[in-house]
């Protein structure tokens, strides 16, 4: 085994860590942290550190760590057949089922599964679909997106350009003059404390309104959103949300896609998102709970509407012109496909929602009352504490204190990894669906201790 000192000069000089200070990391002021093995909600360092992982890696590892059974099938797959691609036609048996079990548990109208590699690929192809669409549908005009601010969809340009956070735009020349945002639900920061849920959602619904106005209609392809907000800021919606907005949509034509990178399989204690809140999307956008990060491996689900449009696209243009070498990567549905067997089997979304809810108790009787802490919300197995510095006016605290990423801090120091979201001082948490009420206990403790030393 390498030395520990090596291992970081070597880390320090090649590796480009995503979403990084990269100045502080070379300077040996950001922490390099070699990862060495997991089992259930634990993962353990280098060092020998045992950490409670409550944010599921980057909210992906559902099922917890150290599966035997993925990392069987993982194991059977690279050795019968590591590799064959899926253009025109081809399969394997792993992708085939895996696409079977996704529709099992999709809702109804959804008709066929696209498979990529990661959320931002899928969200990029999801775009892409509804541009063809509505090219074949003879409405060339009708392509802008609209995003909401606070919205997470990935990375690359077009991901990054619906992402609605400043951080992914900043210098980065994005967003692209296809993408519009609207208004965050986002009910704690509503522009009127003395406005209802109900009032909130109607004010979010007329700002809408008023942007289809603005830009017309006959131009605005898609709406896309996440059940929940998730990296800007763990943010369920307002009620009556989502059957406003989809109200609105239908009367303009506009597709809507949900985004369950995070929601898909379980989060919210429901199989989807969609049908935790009731929507009838177009297109659902899967990555992460797919497969529990076992593998990359991300999928488009595209609804029977669209579908039957798509297949008359090919008719009229020859076979459609998208597609990656890794699609439906054999190694990945393989993992996709022992991962949902095992979620049914430990009966895991039933876990996601109880013990869910049980952990969003336990947090909100341990550090609700604190004077700094504004709001703890959560929906299922997603948990989020907004700090603020009056709780009053809702004030946020100057950036230059760095509460968010300190609380954090001090709760790595616990043994607890929970994550600083990237806007606001907002602690995120989002435990694999296994945590058990003992775990839950020993987050919100732990976070209480945190929390008093840094507040
Ligand atoms: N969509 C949502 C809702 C996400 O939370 C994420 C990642 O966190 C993505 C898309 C992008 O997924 P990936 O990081 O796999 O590209």
């Amino acid at each position: 085994m390498l030395k520990n000192d090596m291992l970081e000069q070597w880390d320090r000089e090649n590796f480009f860590h995503p979403s990084t200070h990269l100045a502080e990391f070379a300077r040996g002021n950001a922490p390099h942290r070699v990862i060495t093995g997991g089992q259930g909600c634990h993962i353990e360092d280098r060092e020998g550190h045992r950490l409670l992982d409550a944010f599921a890696g980057l909210y992906c590892v559902n099922v917890g760590y150290g599966r035997q059974d993925i990392a069987d099938a993982i194991a059977e797959q690279a050795k019968e057949l590591a590799y064959y691609h899926a253009y025109v036609g081809h399969g394997t048996e792993a992708s085939i089922t895996l696409s079977k079990m996704i529709l099992d548990r999709a809702p109804d109208h959804m008709s066929k599964v696209y498979f990529g590699l990661s959320g931002s690929d899928a969200n990029e192809t999801n775009i892409k679909l509804v541009w063809y669409y509505n090219n074949i549908l003879g409405r060339p005009e009708k392509k802008k997106i609209i995003s909401r601010w606070r919205g997470y969809h990935g990375s690359g340009l077009m991901t990054g350009s619906l992402t609605g956070l400043e951080l992914f735009h900043k210098k980065f020349d994005l967003p692209l003059a296809q993408v519009i945002h609207t208004e965050a639900p986002y009910y704690y920061r509503r522009p009127d404390l003395a406005m209802s849920e109900e009032q909130f959602t109607a004010h979010c619904v007329s700002e809408l309104e008023a942007l289809i106005e603005r830009e017309g209609a006959d131009t605005i392809a898609a709406f896309i959103g996440e059940p929940v907000l998730g990296t800007g800021g763990i943010v369920p919606p307002p009620a009556g949300y989502w059957e406003a907005i989809q109200e609105v949509l239908a009367k303009h034509d506009i597709l809507l896609i949900a985004d369950e990178v995070v929601t898909g399989f379980g989060r919210l204690g429901s199989m989807f998102g969609s049908m935790h809140y009731d929507l009838k999307p177009d297109l659902i956008t899967i990555a992460k709970g797919l497969t529990s990060a076992y593998a990359p491996l991300s999928g488009s689900i595209v609804s029977d509407k669209m579908w039957k449009v798509l297949e008359q696209g090919t008719d009229e243009n020859g076979p459609i012109g998208h597609g990656w070498t890794y699609s439906a990567h054999p190694i990945g549905a393989a993992a996709g496909v022992a991962n949902l067997k095992l979620i049914d089997e430990l009966d895991l979304v039933t876990n996601a929602g109880r013990n869910g809810a049980y952990f969003n108790k336990v947090m909100r009787d341990a550090v609700g009352e604190h004077a700094n802490v504004g709001e703890v919300r959560g929906e299922g197995m997603l948990c989020a504490v907004e700090f603020v510095e009056d709780k009053d006016s809702r004030t946020f605290f100057d950036a230059s204190r760095k509460v968010g990423p300190s609380i954090a801090a001090a709760l790595l120091e616990e043994g607890i990894i929970a994550r600083a979201m990237p806007q606001g001082d907002i602690i995120g948490y989002a435990p694999p669906f296994c945590l058990t009420e003992a775990e839950a206990d020993e987050i919100a403790g732990k976070s209480a201790k945190a929390v008093a030393k840094v507040l």
